[in-house]
């Protein structure tokens, strides 16, 4: 893909990246290639292959075929200014090699304190374990954030907008500090995609993917990405290759698959998710909605600013109630599977208490939590389902 893959438009983008020729050999898709051995043609063959860069090079099953390095290419396309991708068997795993690959012991990392849990709890127990501690910080804080640099910080982890909470950071102010300290900054970029949120091109230097959401879109494969701004690839290759970490080639072929049609699927998430935001905004049983593209929610400025377009996952707080009545409205829905993880086809609704957490920030709201992931359904459907849930609320409240 030479020159000017960046100038198209996102959907052309998302069609064609990552299928090179000569890894489709002749059919629309990459194919599935499973592999452990590779065979040589002679001694010579082997002796000149071990001695060489194996990127993009079929070398031994664990550095990969076309199949992954086909997704990899296609998610280095869509964020202009990358240099390349790598890829994991989850979006924890991804975080968890990147954050190996920039830390090292006696470092710190500033994380913010809406950072998705498993984060925080590879923050506070395996990188503490080697010597790495972390801070958590306000994740409003903007540029403040240089207030919180001491001798030993490394990086600055962000996930905007925040788990759960969906407070908007904002990423050019910390970019910039970042850089004038010559600390390095990772974004968990899984809620606006690339294709929402250019990481890479707002100064990032490592942008995270959870694709078992967006990317893959059908909820049947756990995967995920990291991809490096230039000058920071090779260091993230090179401990994800020391972890032994490797995509199945069948996962990679799906998660490519959902990748074609990405685009067009979050466009409907958008849609349907905006005109249910607002539905609920107006009903008296809500007190506050929590969608980055709504008033309500902190950092809703930053958001209009930075970002190119909304996703499909959001929160929204009750007017009282207790744990029992949120129960009720949930369990009342016919439409909203009840279970974890987001970003397939179809509508789920999560009972979430973002205080449990915290450590830095104290969120504070009228009642309790229900993230909603708003799927494919009818929006008018989701929306019927939603009414008979919060009457349902109303009279457990009592
Ligand atoms: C789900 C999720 C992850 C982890 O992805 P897995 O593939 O489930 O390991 C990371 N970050 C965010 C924001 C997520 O929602």
């Amino acid at each position: 893909m030479s020159g000017g893959t960046h100038d198209l438009g996102l959907g052309t983008r998302v069609v064609t990246a990552g299928r090179r020729p000569e890894w489709t050999a002749g059919v629309v898709n990459t194919p599935v290639w499973r592999a452990s051995t590779i065979l040589y043609d002679d001694v010579a063959h082997l002796r000149a292959s071990g001695a060489t860069d194996t990127h993009h090079r079929l070398f031994y099953g664990r550095r990969g075929t076309p199949t992954q390095w086909s997704l990899a290419d296609a998610l280095t396309a869509l964020e202009p200014g990358a240099e390349g991708t790598f890829l994991y068997p989850s979006g924890v795993a991804a975080i968890a090699a990147c954050l190996m690959a920039v830390l090292s012991p006696g470092d710190e990392l500033l994380v913010p304190d809406s950072a998705y849990d498993p984060t925080r709890s590879m923050a506070t127990g395996l990188l503490r374990r080697f010597g790495i501690t972390a801070r958590f910080y306000d994740p409003l804080v903007g540029a403040g954030i240089a207030e919180l640099i001491g001798p030993a910080t490394r990086a600055i982890f962000i996930e905007s907008p925040g788990s759960l909470t969906f407070e908007v950071q904002d990423v050019p102010a910390i970019v910039a500090v970042a850089q004038a300290r010559g600390l390095a900054t990772i974004v968990d970029n899984t809620w606006a995609t690339p294709l929402f949120f250019p990481a890479i091109a707002k100064g990032v230097d490592y942008s995270i993917l959870a694709c078992t959401k967006y990317v893959v879109g059908h909820s049947d494969v756990m995967l995920g990405s990291v991809t490096a701004a230039p000058g920071r690839f090779a260091a993230l290759r090179d401990t994800s290759f020391q972890l032994g970490q490797v995509t199945g080639p069948d996962d990679a072929w799906l998660g490519s698959r959902g990748l074609r049609t990405m685009s067009v699927r979050l466009r409907q998430h958008q849609a349907s998710a905006l005109e249910i935001a607002r539905w609920l905004d107006a009903r008296p049983e809500v007190s506050r909605v929590l969608h980055p593209a709504l008033s309500s929610c902190p950092g809703h400025e930053t958001f209009a600013r930075d970002f190119l377009g909304s996703s499909g996952l959001f929160s929204f707080a009750l007017e009282g109630g207790d744990e029992r009545a949120r129960a009720a409205l949930i369990d009342t829905l016919d439409h909203f599977g009840i279970g974890y993880s987001w970003g397939g086809y179809e509508s789920l609704a999560l009972p979430v208490d973002p205080a449990r957490y915290r450590t830095a920030t104290r969120p504070d709201f009228a009642g309790p939590l229900v993230r909603l992931q708003i799927g494919l359904e009818d929006a008018g459907d989701l929306i019927a389902d939603l009414d008979r849930g919060l009457a349902a609320f109303r009279i457990a409240r009592g």
